[in-house]
């Protein structure tokens, strides 16, 4: 049977680094051993959209969380999601195991086991310097608004998937 019944699910830029803040963008071949891995274990990929590139476009700046934590991209990130909560369902009910949902460590949006912070607002000119804006920055425990909002989802449905960093994935989670 050709249908191996596994299925990953990955944060948009993991096979799309087009989509990544400039100038943040890896090789793509930083992810080959996880996509070759994924593929010769016959585990089917489903790519979920980049809610930063939807929402603010190619030319955006770096951001942090907390400029994420307004309605708009809250509502935005659940809209982008939610088909996604129902493609999951019918996968579950037919018995296919969604083995994670891999996420970017750090990322404001898709970070899962850290996100970063600071109390930006307004002007870049207002601050005194490049190094007085990018001091203020925090790396939190937390998951960035994108993979919130997928969490928070899926709890409602009782739908518990783990989720996991890409860096943080190794072979021998095979
Ligand atoms: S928002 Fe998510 S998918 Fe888009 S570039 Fe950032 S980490 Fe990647």
């Amino acid at each position: 049977m050709n249908r191996g019944k596994k299925i990953v699910i990955l944060s948009h830029c993991i096979i799309n680094q087009n989509s990544v803040v400039k100038p943040y963008a890896k090789n793509g071949k930083d992810f080959l051993p996880f996509i070759t891995w994924c593929l010769s274990n016959n585990i089917g990929i489903i790519q979920l959209p980049c809610p930063e590139t939807g929402i603010l476009g190619l030319r955006r700046w770096g951001h942090v969380k907390d400029q994420f934590e307004n309605s708009n991209f809250i509502n935005s990130s659940i809209k982008y999601l939610e088909p996604f909560i129902d493609i999951i369902q019918d996968y579950l009910k037919e018995e296919y195991q969604i083995l994670g949902i891999f996420g970017i460590k750090g990322s404001p949006s898709c970070g899962i086991s850290k996100t970063c912070r600071a109390d930006w607002c307004g002007e870049a000119s207002s601050y005194e310097s490049i190094n007085d804006i990018s001091s203020r920055v925090k790396m939190v425990d937390e998951k960035g608004v994108f993979m919130e909002k997928f969490e928070e989802l899926l709890k409602q449905k009782n739908i518990s998937i783990p989720f996991i960093d890409i860096d943080d994935w190794r072979i021998e989670n095979d």
